[in-house]
């Protein structure tokens, strides 16, 4: 707001507020923050769709059954009850297409067995599967087929924006204009599992709520080769080998967290964002005096 309209409010504030000690809103926060579910003891033994372009290193853990270091924070679990909300609101959104039936959140696997290999086996969850109604004969985006594969995918400002400088070269691509990579290949293993040929990408910019679609056609032959890097990985995984750091990041001195970035001979040094929101991060960097469990 602007210094006058500042002005206006803060004598009125000031006159009005209350202000609770932090032990107080500590007490309001413990409850609204309180999950909703009981942990689970699960142990995954399969991947899903969203590993397709995950870092190797946890996906070997995640795929034997290793427990993770890591929950998920408050801050997290608000950010997915708000794409929750928001693929709520799309799929309502799809309902509406005369002459199409809208399914959503159709769940499936890719389950592969091949001769002196252990079962390959991926379990997703496409947003939404949209059929053709026998009656009807419009085609959708002028595409000749009865079925599309819908992902829903709500993100901030940045990375949906494409970016440009004063001179307007990009600097940075937003999936407004090419889709992020891990978006494009779990679409394709939607596809892929469902045997459709083209698929959705719907892009909800949560900042402004502007919209982005991307129609894709299934690449098998990329698609086949993101499923055999997975697999490979399970094979050395089961043997017990568990690939190297691909990435880096920089713990703080008491290694207790990881920084975003640390000044390094001089540089300035990015911790890589995949281990920053890596579900194993304590036990990869060594943090919180993490242990083995015997
Ligand atoms: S912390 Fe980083 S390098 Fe380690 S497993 Fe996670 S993503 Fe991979």
């Amino acid at each position: 707001m602007k210094p006058e309209e500042f002005k206006e409010i803060e004598e009125l504030y000031e006159r009005n507020v209350m202000r609770p000690s932090t032990r107080d809103e500590n007490y309001l926060f413990k409850y609204l923050n309180e999950s909703e579910r009981l942990p689970s003891n699960k142990r995954r033994r399969y991947f899903y769709a969203s590993d397709a372009t995950r870092c190797e290193r946890s996906l070997a853990w995640a795929v034997t059954g290793v427990s993770k270091s890591n929950g998920l924070s408050d801050k997290s679990l608000k950010i997915f009850a708000l794409g929750d909300a928001i693929h709520e609101q799309l799929s309502k959104r799809y309902t509406k297409i005369p002459g199409w039936k809208f399914y959503e959140e159709h769940p499936g696997e890719i389950h592969i067995k091949k001769k002196d290999r252990d079962d390959f086996l991926l379990s997703y969850r496409v947003d939404g599967v949209m059929i053709r109604e026998d009656w009807a004969k419009k085609d959708l985006f002028g595409i000749d087929t009865d079925k599309f594969i819908c992902e829903f995918k709500s993100i901030a400002d940045f990375p949906y924006s494409t970016g440009r400088n004063r001179n307007k070269m990009v600097y940075w691509y937003g999936a407004q204009d090419i889709p992020k990579y891990d978006h494009f290949a779990q679409l394709q293993i939607g596809m892929y599992g469902e045997g459709v040929e083209y698929g959705i990408l719907h892009y909800h910019n949560k900042n402004n709520s502007e919209e982005a679609t991307h129609i894709i056609k299934l690449d098998v032959e990329y698609t086949e080769k993101l499923i055999e890097r997975l697999w490979k990985i399970q094979k050395e995984a089961n043997d017990g080998n568990i690939p190297d750091r691909p990435f880096m990041a920089y713990p703080n001195r008491t290694y207790t967290d990881l920084m975003k970035t640390k000044r390094v001979e001089g540089e300035s040094m990015k911790t890589a964002w995949q281990c920053m929101f890596c579900d194993w991060r304590d036990k990869c960097w060594k943090l919180n005096e993490f242990k083995e469990e015997e």
